[in-house]
């Protein structure tokens, strides 16, 4: 079978300009910035790299980035950050960069983070909406999964999916997605038994596994869909979760790539919406305000 790739890189390009035309447009209507908060914690050199690249992201469409660095810190004193940005007017966007050290108890932290600035979507608040199909912020790489899916017109509506991986931050998420958007959906994890049975009767497979190759391209079904957000360095090559399944899946995501450059973008994307709906909210108190007043 002639595989075709779904281009993350592509994907993300498309969200950047568009996130860029529409900062500039903000900044023109509010003459204000649009500000995000990254807060990293501890000195894991993946995530620093992450931060960077995000940081450096930002500054591409505009988006300015307001850095804590904090090698060491305990959940309370990270509480009081994330409760001084919630109030700092000038912030729009927090995002914590997980995973937190394990002396921290990082869901507390999420969930201190206000609704409206929570553009990771990391909070239990923000999770238990969207997945309720209500208005959140989703996590950033499930997010940038179905904004792949959109992108090229894949319509999961009866389809079956697999999702291996079960994190709070990625196999739960999309698979609420998916679910929302009325796919069929399997959930694996380590104890999941017979996994290769599961993943060859399904149409969407979607890698969160976090170990290299694990998924091998013979347990794929001819035509499904592969979705590999999968990021491991082996001898200095990154590769995904799933072996490259070219020639089998109808599309597949590379790795590089994929899934990991649309992350980003969602990121931004959800930073530019944060702005928005607080100046819409701040419109609105201040028309019912007026109403009040009369
Ligand atoms: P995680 O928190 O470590 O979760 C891994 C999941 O895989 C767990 O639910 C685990 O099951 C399951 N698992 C482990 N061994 C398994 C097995 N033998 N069979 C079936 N399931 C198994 O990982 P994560 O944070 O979700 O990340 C997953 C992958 O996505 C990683 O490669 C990571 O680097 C990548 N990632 C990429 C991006 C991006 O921007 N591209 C962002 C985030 C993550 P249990 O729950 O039973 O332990």
């Amino acid at each position: 079978m002639q595989s075709k790739i779904l281009n993350g890189k592509a994907v993300a390009t498309a969200i950047e300009n568009d996130v860029r035309n529409k900062v500039f447009d903000f900044k023109n209507n509010y003459n204000e910035e649009i500000t995000l908060a990254t807060i990293l914690v501890g000195n894991d050199k993946a995530s620093k790299t992450y931060v960077k690249m995000k940081s450096k992201a930002c500054l591409r469409v505009g988006i300015k980035t307001r850095e804590f660095v904090l090698p060491t810190i305990t959940t309370e004193s990270l509480i009081q950050i994330i409760e001084t940005l919630n109030e700092d007017q000038e912030i729009n966007g927090i995002l914590i960069q997980h995973p937190l050290p394990k002396c921290i108890d990082e869901q507390k932290c999420f969930d201190k983070i206000s609704a409206e600035k929570d553009v990771d979507g990391l909070s239990s608040h923000s999770f238990g909406k969207m997945t309720f199909g209500l208005e959140a912020f989703g996590a950033a790489t499930p997010t940038g999964i179905m904004s792949i899916l959109d992108f090229y017109n894949i319509n999961v509506e009866g389809k079956k999916a697999c999702v291996i991986g079960r994190s709070q931050i990625l196999g739960k998420p999309i698979a609420s997605m998916l679910l929302n958007r009325n796919a069929t959906v399997t959930i694996c994890h380590s104890k999941t038994k017979n996994l290769k049975a599961e993943i060859k009767s399904s149409d969407i497979v979607i890698c969160a596994v976090g170990k290299p190759e694990f998924i091998k391209k013979d347990w794929i079904k001819e035509g499904a869909i592969v979705i590999d957000a999968g990021y491991n360095y082996v001898n200095g090559k990154s590769v995904g979760d799933a072996e490259s399944p070219d020639g089998i899946a109808s599309f597949y995501t590379p790795v590089p790539g994929g899934v990991g450059p649309v992350t980003i973008a969602s990121l931004l994307s959800n930073t530019l919406e944060a702005a928005i709906k607080q100046k819409e909210n701040i419109k609105q108190k201040s028309k019912q305000y007026i109403k009040g007043g009369k």
